[in-house]
């Protein structure tokens, strides 16, 4: 449902001289290394939700929103973020007992993408605002599994997670939103409050819509874009190291496999269209944890196990980064 109001463009050809499929056995190797994976460009897609270009979907949104979706509550593990075993801090909470960590002194800009109000508030969120390269809506609803579980539900829970396990290394650690807002903000807002915190790295949280049996997840680095207000040639490569660290620790964690529909079978996909992207001016990438219009893919992203995974992953990704 991320791609209703979307001004579709098909995907462009894929260019990568030094694809490599990424592995398992690499990644279990040299965990968090910089594994030097090629990437490609694909600069199709609209929806600054990152969901992927070329998996459009026209799947109807849950009818009630988030008030409607059920399946995440079936899940006993679901209402704690400390599912997966570790006790954590409630995510409302600071974690004064990690201000002395390795992290300490760093600045973790999270991005939980859509907001779950975005359903009830169409209008606004269509309003186009300038992303650099070119104008696009304010925000998208996102998409939702087949039952009715919204990817804005699973983005705020992974938040959640990898904020608390930020926070216990030591992180100083912000949301863009924390459902604490009606609808967005939107995408170039939620660029603009990585770079007002001058955070250190920036990551914004997303699950895709794409088409049954398409599976895996992907990063997504910021491409170079030098337009209008829009300047990411600084960003390019400390987001892709960022990514490339993400990529390969959410692999381990999970132990799911990349995308097997976009990245060739390296999870890291470069895009030069998401605002949320080319806006800013800190290190900075999406990740798409899995397809929410996959069976499979579903039956890890409504567990709340599997999402205490994902947010590790993706945190030793960015403890890796920041810690060099
Ligand atoms: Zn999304």
């Amino acid at each position: 449902m991320s791609y209703t109001n979307s001004d579709f463009e098909p995907p462009r050809p894929r260019r990568s001289p030094l694809r490599r499929p990424l592995t398992v056995a690499v990644a279990a190797l040299v965990p968090g290394a910089l594994l030097g994976w090629g990437v490609y460009a694909a600069v199709g897609g609209s929806d600054d939700g990152g969901d992927a270009a070329g998996a459009r979907t026209s799947s109807a949104a849950p009818s009630g929103g988030a008030a409607s979706a059920s399946d995440d509550a079936k899940d006993p593990s679901d209402s704690s973020p400390s599912a997966g075993g570790k006790p954590t801090a409630s995510p409302s909470e600071s974690a004064p007992a990690g201000a002395s960590g390795p992290l300490k002194g760093k600045v973790v800009v999270i991005d939980p993408g859509h907001n779950p109000g975005n359903f009830q508030h169409t209008s606004e969120i269509n309003r186009k605002v300038n992303v650099g390269t070119h104008w696009k809506e304010c925000d998208t609803t996102g998409t939702a599994t087949n039952a009715g579980y919204p990817e804005a539900k699973f983005t705020l829970d992974v938040a959640h997670r990898l904020r608390t396990l930020l926070e216990e290394q030591g992180a100083t650690v912000k949301l863009t939103q924390d459902g604490d807002r009606a609808y967005g903000p939107c995408v170039d807002e939620r660029a603009r409050i990585g770079n007002e915190a001058d955070a250190d790295a920036a990551i914004s949280i997303h699950a895709d819509g794409s088409g049954a049996g398409n599976r895996g997840f992907h990063v997504i680095l910021p491409g170079a874009v030098h337009d209008g207000d829009a300047d990411t040639r600084a960003i390019v490569a400390p987001s892709a190291e960022l990514g490339e660290r993400v990529a390969g620790n959410f692999l381990r964690a999970t132990g799911s496999a990349p995308s097997n529909y976009v990245g060739d079978g390296t999870g890291l996909v470069t895009r030069t269209d998401l605002g949320g992207l080319n806006l800013s001016t800190v290190p900075k990438v999406f990740i798409e944890c899995g397809n929410m219009r996959d069976d499979k893919d579903v039956a890890q992203l409504t567990s709340g196990t599997w999402r205490q995974k994902a947010a590790q992953g993706m945190s030793e990704g960015i403890v890796s980064f920041l810690r060099g």
